[in-house]
């Protein structure tokens, strides 16, 4: 049922239609209104059909099958290791399937042979709609924990609550919640229809990406859109098209993507989070490409498939002899 993501597999399809990463529907009911309920997840847990995985710093182990597909590697819910504080309800798929995560200090032996641990970058690649769903609802859940271990109004530490949804101050009562920090991100083009790709300060000679940047308090997402391009590169934009979202929990994103339309043209770039920004149109690009003066952009990021629709073909890979 659900479509594999295996970029090597399919680059020849239209920029347009790939998929983004982490993005589709993952198939999973999040079912939120068991979440309180001890008794039923008492009995999702004990039920021979519930699968559990580990999660771990951020990581998961995967598995590839025989078919050439990668997989979550998950168990019966008594052969996992039971840690009742750090037990993760993910929801239930439509055969009823139950799905745990559970989060430990270090990832299970490996299962076999070629089972291995893996991040987001990695696996959010190969993995299913449905394994990468479950991988990053578990991460963010991890992520979410770790960093608030202790009460934001009294200060006192807090527990885990509603199958790891909700941490709970035993002192003053409080309940937080899981945290979402929008991001925006964002492939700028001008009227000659030239993308504007900027480098970060840190980041190597050659490597440019789209612009990017935090939603501010009390901020609208078309207003950080202009706020940041502006402050990253000085150029001024006006339509702003939503394209796509994808969850980056490092720790609590998510990045919501758009195509921006640039109303002025001179680039001054700040300095200090930009070092460099430049104009490319499609034979710039390509040809920069190819002289290897631009690194070109792969991976799980949603900017490298802004830029790829921009580009109109696949975009090289890291050491693609073009
Ligand atoms: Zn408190």
């Amino acid at each position: 049922m659900s479509t594999l993501k295996n970029a090597s597999s399919s680059p020849e399809q239209a920029p347009a239609d790939r998929p983004i990463s982490l993005t589709a529907p993952s198939g999973i009911d999040r079912a939120a209104h068991h979440r309180l309920d001890e008794a039923w997840l008492a009995a999702a847990w004990s039920h021979p059909t519930t699968r559990v995985f580990v999660v771990s710093g951020g990581q998961v182990l995967i598995d590839d099958g025989p078919d050439g597909t990668t997989e979550l590697v998950m168990t019966p819910a008594f052969e996992a290791p039971v840690t009742e504080t750090h037990r993760y309800f993910l929801g239930t798929d439509a055969d009823g399937v139950s799905y745990f995560a559970l989060q430990k200090d270090s990832l299970p032996g490996r299962m076999d042979q070629s089972a291995r641990p893996a991040g987001l970058r990695e696996a959010g690649l190969l993995l299913s709609d449905r394994d990468a769903g479950l991988m990053v609802h578990a991460v963010a859940l991890e992520n979410w924990q770790r960093l608030h271990r202790f009460c934001s109004r009294c200060g006192e530490r807090t527990v885990v609550a509603a199958a790891g949804h909700v941490r709970r101050c035993q002192a003053c009562g409080a309940e937080h919640y899981p945290r979402t920090d929008p991001a925006v991100i964002m492939l700028v083009t001008d009227d000659q229809d030239r993308a504007l790709l900027g480098r970060q300060v840190h980041w190597p000679e050659g490597r440019f990406s789209t612009l990017a940047g935090f939603v501010e308090p009390g901020e609208s997402i078309e207003a950080s859109v202009a706020r940041e391009v502006f402050e990253e590169a000085g150029v001024t934009v006006g339509e702003v098209q939503y394209i796509a979202s994808q969850p980056w929990p490092f720790p609590s994103s998510l990045m919501l993507g758009f195509f921006a339309q640039a109303t002025s043209s001179e680039i001054n770039v700040d300095g200090e989070e930009i070092h460099e920004a430049r104009w490319f149109s499609r034979e710039d690009l390509a040809a920069a490409f190819e002289s290897g003066e631009v690194l070109p952009p792969y991976g799980i990021s949603i900017a490298s498939r802004l830029i790829e629709r921009w580009y109109g073909k696949p975009l090289p890979k890291p050491g693609d002899v073009i």
